[in-house]
């Protein structure tokens, strides 16, 4: 039977890879199970690999290309000794100890292999949802995105009118934060009220540079390689009728799924399936020895460094729960 490991890490974004660095550090000789990159939510790195310019991140005074800055921290967790296989969990028996968690062989290809751990620190992720057109696709960091936080203060959107579709409190919030940069923020909605909180409504509505358009879908993302987006083709659910909203900027703002499909009936998830975190102001979950960081465990900020700073805490959850465990 294989060794049993310390502490398995699953996810190489920011939180995996600081997990990785302070699990290491403290000499928990950590396995990362990276991702095995066959689709956007399984690459290794996270979903920083898909964008070209990180301008939030502390300590890059200038901006870093996000697949960069994943490189970096993978080194630095591969320099303190972090061992990474790229590799997806499909399912964990978290029920028996030591705890057991199953991956696509990487080696063979195909069947899968079992790693069992004394611990485990989840950092799969949070996938934003896009409309899942063609046209979306093709201008992705060229004038689309699903971050307004992340990418709105980027020079392209500013004093120019951008789209933000969906209706929840995470498209009224983005919509909000755009009028700093844009000059207009069209809000389309697929219906003709919004599901976000009364007082977010009431304030977005009052906002002079936002505009909703109801009752509205888009159908498809219009624009040049060389210009990027230069506008939106829209139908009107109610009329049927089409039209073009002129934009430079179109944001999807419609949700988030988290990577947790493999916890199910194991780790409490909370209504929207983002790992249930049993104390706010630490990692732990529902089962003791497991440990969740980064957007797959924050329903709320989904940000790199917030993602890092979760990790760095599961990271030394993990390290005080496997001393008290008498593991070392
Ligand atoms: C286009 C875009 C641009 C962004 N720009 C910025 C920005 O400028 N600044 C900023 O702060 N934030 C930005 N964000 C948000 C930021 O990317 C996330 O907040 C951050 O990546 C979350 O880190 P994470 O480690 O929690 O998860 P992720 O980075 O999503 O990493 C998840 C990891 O888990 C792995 N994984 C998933 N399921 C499994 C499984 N079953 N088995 C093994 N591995 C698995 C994936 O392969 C991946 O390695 C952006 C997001 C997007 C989509």
């Amino acid at each position: 039977m294989a060794d049993i490991e310390k502490t398995v890490i699953v996810g190489s974004g920011p939180a995996g890879w600081t997990a990785a660095i302070y699990a290491a550090r403290a000499n928990l000789n950590p396995l990362v199970l990276a991702g095995d990159g066959v689709n956007r939510d399984r690459m290794p790195g996270g979903q920083l690999m898909f964008t070209t310019e990180v301008e939030n991140y502390p300590g890059f005074a200038e901006g870093i290309d996000g697949q960069k800055m994943m490189d970096v921290l993978q080194k630095q967790a591969r320099r303190f000794g972090a061992r990474v296989q790229n590799t997806y969990v499909t399912r964990v028996d978290f029920k028996t100890r030591p705890l057991s968690l199953w991956h696509v062989n990487d080696l063979s290809g195909d069947g899968e292999a079992l790693v069992r751990t004394h611990s485990v620190i989840v950092s799969t992720g949070a996938r934003a949802n896009y409309l899942g057109l063609a046209s979306e696709k093709h201008f992705e960091n060229n004038g689309v995105s699903a971050c307004a936080v992340c990418d709105g203060a980027l020079p392209r959107f500013r004093n120019v009118p951008v789209v933000v579709v969906g209706g929840g409190d995470s498209a009224v919030e983005e919509a909000t934060y755009l009028t700093k940069f844009a000059s207009l923020v069209y809000l389309v909605h697929r219906r003709d009220t919004l599901r976000a909180s009364k007082i977010m409504t009431d304030r977005a509505l009052a906002n002079q540079k936002i505009s909703p358009v109801w009752n509205t879908v888009v159908e498809e993302v219009l624009g040049t390689d060389a210009d990027g987006v230069t506008g939106v083709r829209t139908k009107n659910l109610k009329t049927g009728r089409t039209g073009v909203l002129p934009c430079r900027g179109m944001f999807a703002a419609i949700g988030h799924t988290p990577n947790t499909a493999f916890l199910k009936g194991q780790v409490a998830l909370d209504g929207k399936n983002y790992v249930a975190l049993q104390d706010p102001f630490r990692s732990t979950t529902s089962v003791p020895g497991v440990f969740a960081g980064g957007d797959c465990a924050d329903p709320v900020y989904r940000q790199a460094v917030t993602a890092a700073g979760m990790g760095c805490k599961a990271a030394l959850d993990a390290e005080r729960w496997l001393a008290e465990q008498g593991v070392h």
